[in-house]
């Protein structure tokens, strides 16, 4: 039997019939390993993508010692270990353990919490420490035994205020106000409760557990808020569409450093690079990079000689790919080998975005599952056996041109759609 990736983060059409949801999400944890094409695969949680550089080098040598010896940073800024074998999850258990990075064994699959990563080593002037929210959140889910009832794909966004995380539509969302205070939005809510200084931690949990009583009165059984939309009162404050701008990559101009994996995957020898330049913690982000809020603007070089993305204005802006073949049996292609070739081959002739017209988002699957697909218009590049069909896809209108094309043609193909207005 073919092994599919990993179930990803997923995507529910608002005002859609709610999916049935009445068995158990089959989400990867660090203890449930998933079974992969490639060996199993183990998704360690990092609440607020928070990493020492003692944690992260344990990730590195459980990655290289019992793993294929590559960590790849998933869409919630977790980390994910693969070509596993299928006996290790006890020493993989332990090593977690003993570097902090499993505090509970019932809870580590609910542990989903993102956080704005910065910059700056510190809070921005005026608003709250997301990350000191993040480590209270996490323990006081851990300690809570009703939690475990929430699903593997329920997510907490801790948004300082700028409107990143928040525009990632998680199942509660905290944005941060002046003096303390925070708004709670719930799911895709489009107004918020107001919180009172010093309560925004106990607000996100008690939210959680409103949604998990108030489904079980009602009879029903959702993962995501998103699914009930009426379920739980939203609140009377109006919100403005979060900004979603990301940080730059490359020198931070609150301090420290962005940079980005391609495809989200490092080899452990990568890896240390990274840790090395980091000069003490890490955040990785849920836009599969890493922002280094100790580390001088001078290891930028390094760091690109290492293969990390430390500028944007190339190709590579926006693009995203699911695993492929060898880790998913069900790819008709090694898709992220071919994207990197069209990627790299753009991004060498100068076909990157110009000023003043950006290029579409893209996206390659090896099958019509389209794993990990970004929301909203995009080039979509599909693996047919024979080489790719190329469309423009997600808009107002859905798809609204498509060719197929040998691999050869791929890149100039995807170069020329990615250019549609
Ligand atoms: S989209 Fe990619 S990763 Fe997902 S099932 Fe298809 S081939 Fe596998």
């Amino acid at each position: 039997m073919l092994a599919a990736m990993p179930p990803e983060p997923d995507a529910v059409v608002p005002g859609a019939a709610v999916p049935d949801r009445a068995r158990s999400d089959a989400c990867p944890g660090a203890l449930r390993l998933h079974t992969a094409d490639d060996g199993a695969l183990a998704r360690v949680r990092l609440p607020g993508g928070l990493l020492t550089d003692r944690q992260a080098l344990a990730l590195a040598g459980a990655a290289e010692t019992l793993g294929d010896g590559r960590l790849e940073i998933t869409s919630r800024g977790n980390v994910q270990l693969r070509g596993l074998a299928s006996d290790c999850g006890g020493e993989l258990a332990e090593r977690l353990r003993a570097a902090g990075l499993l505090p509970s064994d019932t809870h580590e699959r609910v542990r989903n919490i993102v956080a704005s990563p910065g910059p700056g080593a510190g809070p921005a002037e005026g608003s709250a420490d997301v990350r000191a929210w993040a480590r209270a959140l996490d323990a006081a889910l851990c300690a809570s035994p009703w939690a475990t009832g929430l699903s593997g794909k329920f997510l907490f966004a801790l948004d300082d205020g700028r409107g990143d995380v928040a525009a990632l539509d998680a199942d509660v969302t905290l944005i941060a106000g002046p003096d303390g205070t925070a708004l709670l939005r719930l799911g895709r809510a489009a107004t918020a409760r107001p919180v009172p200084a010093g309560r925004a931690v106990a607000a996100a949990l008690d939210a959680a557990r409103e949604f998990l009583d108030a489904q079980r009165a009602a009879g029903l059984r959702a993962w995501h808020l998103r699914e009930l939309p009426d379920l739980l009162p939203p609140g009377p404050v109006p919100l403005a569409p979060p900004a979603g701008t990301r940080p730059p990559l490359g020198a931070l101009p609150g301090g420290g450093l962005h940079v980005g994996l391609r495809f989200g995957v490092a080899a452990a020898g990568q890896w240390r690079a990274l840790v090395d330049a980091a000069e003490g913690e890490l955040r990785l982000t849920p836009w599969r990079g890493a922002v280094l809020p100790g580390a001088p603007a001078g290891r930028l070089p390094a760091l690109a000689a290492a293969g990390f993305r430390t500028a944007a204005g190339t190709a590579w802006d926006g693009a995203s790919a699911c695993t492929g073949l060898p880790g998913c049996a069900k790819s008709r292609s090694d898709v992220r080998a071919d994207a990197a070739r069209a990627l790299d081959g753009s991004t060498a002739r100068g076909a990157g975005p110009q000023p003043g017209a950006a290029l579409l988002p893209v996206h390659w699957s090896g099958c019509e599952r389209r794993c990990g697909h970004p929301a909203g218009r995009r080039v979509d590049v599909l693996a047919t056996g024979e080489g790719y069909r190329v469309a423009v896809t997600g808009g107002p209108q859905g798809r609204d041109t498509a060719v197929e094309v040998t691999n050869e043609l791929m890149a100039a193909a995807v170069a020329a759609a990615r250019r549609t207005t």
